[in-house]
């Protein structure tokens, strides 16, 4: 592009220039703009902020089992228990006002050097308000419930991905995909 670069937002050449930390540059006044939409490069899709989700007020708690999961025999396991009460739902919500039912949920984690690092990625998203959001489950089909809000757990130790259970040899690989896609990284 040479030294009169163009912006990829107005695709004129870049005014007042910004560069991101992906090194892709902008007008100032165009980065911004996208930014108030979502903090993320419009060109690599790179987070640059912290994107909060709309999870009710709940608690995340992790204990360890001595019982493997299938596909990963030679550790035991990590059980997270995700606990929310019922509430009503505020501004961020499909429904402001209505009432949402509580709920809990088990997730399991193989306890190997992999799963304790999914671990730390999920109490991060946890933290910031992504794993469950509130919403018209899948499943049943009933509105106004506490969901899954697309990072995926397995609720089962077997059975495999039909069960949502293992053995699953890509889980980890995708779990963490899908936590990158919702700026949950481990260097952030
Ligand atoms: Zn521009
Ligand atoms: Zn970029």
């Amino acid at each position: 592009m040479g030294n009169a670069e163009e912006c990829p937002v107005c695709l004129d050449l870049i005014k007042n220039k910004k560069t991101l930390r992906c090194h892709h540059s902008f007008c100032s006044k165009c980065i911004d703009s996208v930014f108030r939409l979502k903090p993320a490069c419009p060109i690599c899709n790179t987070f640059h902020g912290v994107y909060r989700g709309t999870q009710p007020e709940g608690s995340m708690a992790v204990t360890r089992s001595h019982q493997s999961l299938p596909g990963y025999e030679h550790c035991g396991s990590i059980v997270i228990d995700y606990v929310f009460a019922s509430g009503v739902q505020g501004e961020e919500h499909p429904n402001p006002g209505k009432q949402y039912r509580g709920t809990a949920r088990t997730a399991y984690l193989p306890d190997c050097p992999e799963g304790e690092k999914v671990l730390k990625l999920l109490k991060k998203a946890f933290n910031q308000r992504l794993i469950f959001t509130i919403g018209q489950s899948a499943t049943t089909g009933l509105n106004n419930v506490i969901t899954w809000n697309d990072i995926h757990h397995k609720t089962s130790m077997k059975g495999g991905p039909q069960c949502f259970g293992y053995p699953d040899p890509g889980y980890l690989t995708r779990v963490q995909e899908e936590l990158r896609l919702k700026g949950i990284t481990e260097d952030l």
